[in-house]
């Protein structure tokens, strides 16, 4: 079984995870700064909020065919508010394909969208700070 969330659109967008050594266990993704995670859909564009209890666990038969071609993104916007400092942060799992700029560009303009802790939206046109969400090391889990 695998970890998902679900958009409101029905889409399952898997989360990474990693298999705890020595166990059949599976465990999901999650940043460690927030007990949220923002995610942006690149199906519908909506954005929506999760929490650790809204995973859903599927069969990996279930899971879009298109995810082995798929990247797991955390996004960093710049907030358009003159003198805010706080970041933008939400997730995408989207086609390798896509560049930087595209990405940014989505998260942006998702609906509702992306807010910094202070409420403001994301400057447009400005290059997102990237990280691809992979696990890093046995223990560590990836910001
Ligand atoms: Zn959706
Ligand atoms: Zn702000």
């Amino acid at each position: 079984m695998f970890p998902v969330l679900v958009c409101q659109c029905g889409e399952q967008i898997a989360l990474p995870y990693r298999n705890l050594q020595g166990t059949t266990s599976v465990q999901p993704y999650w940043p460690t700064d927030s007990e949220t995670i923002v995610l942006v859909c690149s199906d519908c564009a909506q954005s929506s909020v999760h929490r650790l209890e809204s995973i859903r666990w599927v069969d990996a038969g279930l899971l879009s065919p298109a995810l082995p071609s798929t990247v797991f993104w955390r996004v960093e916007l710049i907030c358009d508010h003159p003198r805010c400092e706080l970041p933008i942060v939400a997730h995408i799992r989207i086609s390798e394909d896509e560049s930087g700029g595209e990405i940014g560009t989505k998260v942006a303009n998702a609906t509702p969208k992306p807010v910094c802790a202070g409420g403001y939206g994301a400057k447009l046109h400005e290059m997102p700070t990237l990280i691809e969400v992979e696990w890093k090391g046995r223990d560590g889990l990836l910001m």
